[in-house]
């Protein structure tokens, strides 16, 4: 039986992988334009960091988390998401003295959940995510959202995905509202589902964004968190609101959205295509986290986008055409001028062409089939005729022109074109 990967992961193949690069380059871009600096941590942690960091009762920590116990009988766990490690990372070295504040950081990475497969939905999937640490101020929501947004434009999708924002408020008006909703459900409990039934006991707000029909029904004429924000809490959403619209970045305000994950506070955003049924990416202010890792108190703000599902979108809506491909130029050598001829092909390289020469001492006519199939868009052939006269012939493959011309950098440059 031959070995295959495993379930809810994927190989990304050449033709896609250029998508993802793609993706990222702008990913890069952006966080360069916006100071955000990178920052790499493991993919596997000590379980502890996501039961305290995420929360005991969410569906990832309690479901879906890829657990284990390692040679030295410690529980480890493979990241199921980034913000909790990050943290980590942050409190552990100390960043807050070492970063002038506020602090702001990139990751891109592989997390692992165990869920139930569908379109969109893997147990491997990678995310691009911004972390702040250090303003409390409802701008730096707003930069995280300006920042996000601003990628999905870049790859033309920001008009394929509606944001949608709430705010959960902090833990005073929420503890206030969650009476409120408890007060409201109570007498319709036993029309809920099972999960609800738990969720009314262990994490109510998690009720709001139950996917159930009959529970969504019950919700209609529910409390709204929005109308149980205290002044601060209120204050910030009006500011964030009314700069979004200033700024033209359109929203909807969505009082279901709570994010599945405990660290939230005030403000929570998702990017949903609903056209795809498909959340794209989400985030919010998270002020306690830190001190609940063991931090010094430290208010933060973050997001993370699923890239897997901005390829499926890229895919769906075919916009790849701003991904750019460089020409290929290929060499077509014997053994007698391949030395010779990878001086040249060294240059281009060096240059930024994309240069294929034979590594596999095929014929003349072999070269010419193997060129052809790769799609190259010029053939230079470099054989012991052409060196005699210090020349090469140069093929162009899309008009079939052919010439010979001098034998150097320039001569050939001025041919092939740009890269
Ligand atoms: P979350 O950390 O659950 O808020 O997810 C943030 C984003 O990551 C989502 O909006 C998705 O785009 C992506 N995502 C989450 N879970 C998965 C998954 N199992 N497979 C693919 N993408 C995912």
């Amino acid at each position: 039986m031959n070995i295959v990967r495993q379930k809810g992961c994927r190989d990304i193949l050449p033709e896609d992988t250029k998508i993802w690069q793609y993706i990222e380059e702008q990913i890069r871009d952006i966080c360069k334009e916006y100071n955000i600096k990178e920052i790499r941590t493991p993919v596997f942690e000590a379980t502890e960091l996501y039961s305290r960091g995420v929360g005991d009762e969410t569906d990832i920590v309690n479901k879906e988390m890829y657990t284990f116990l390692d040679k030295g009988n410690r529980s480890i766990t493979l990241r199921p998401e980034l913000t909790a490690g990050v943290v980590r990372a942050y409190i552990e070295n100390g960043l807050s003295s070492k970063i002038p504040s506020p602090i702001k950081l990139w990751y891109t990475g592989n997390m692992y959940r165990y869920e139930k497969m569908q379109k969109g939905r893997y147990r491997e999937f990678s995310q691009f995510g911004v972390e702040f640490f250090g303003s409390s101020s409802y701008l730096a929501d707003i930069e995280t959202i300006c920042a996000s947004y601003e990628l999905l434009k870049r790859l033309n999708i920001a008009d394929k995905v509606e944001l949608a924002i709430n705010s959960i408020g902090c833990d005073k008006c929420r503890k206030e509202y969650i009476d409120k909703l408890k007060n409201y459900l109570s007498p319709y409990l036993n029309d809920m589902c099972d999960t609800c039934k738990i969720r009314f006991e262990k994490n109510p707000l998690r009720i709001l964004d139950c996917k159930e029909e009959k529970c969504k029904k019950i919700l209609n004429s529910a409390p709204v968190i929005t109308d149980s924000l205290c002044d601060e809490c209120s204050n910030d959403f009006n500011n964030i609101k009314n700069t979004l619209e200033k700024l033209n970045i359109n929203y909807i305000v969505d009082t279901r959205i709570v994010r599945g994950l405990d660290y939230y506070n005030k403000t929570v955003y998702e990017y949903v295509s609903k056209d795809l049924e498909l959340a794209v990416g989400g985030g919010g202010r998270y002020d306690k986290l830190v001190s609940v890792l063991g931090g010094v108190n430290t208010p933060a703000v973050g997001f993370g986008i699923g890239i897997d599902r901005v390829v499926i979108l890229l895919k769906e809506y075919g916009l790849l055409d701003n991904i750019k491909n460089n020409k290929i130029i290929y060499f077509l050598t014997d053994d007698s001028t391949y030395i010779k001829s990878l001086e040249y092909v060294n240059s281009l390289r060096n240059l930024n062409y994309t240069v294929e020469t034979n590594i596999q001492e095929r014929s003349f006519n072999a070269q010419l089939k193997y060129a052809n199939k790769l799609n190259a868009d010029f053939v230079i052939i470099i054989g012991e005729d052409e060196i005699k006269n210090n020349e090469c012939s140069i093929k162009n493959m899309r008009t079939g022109e052919q010439s010979k011309i001098k034998l150097d950098i320039n001569s050939i440059k001025e041919k092939i074109g740009n890269a």
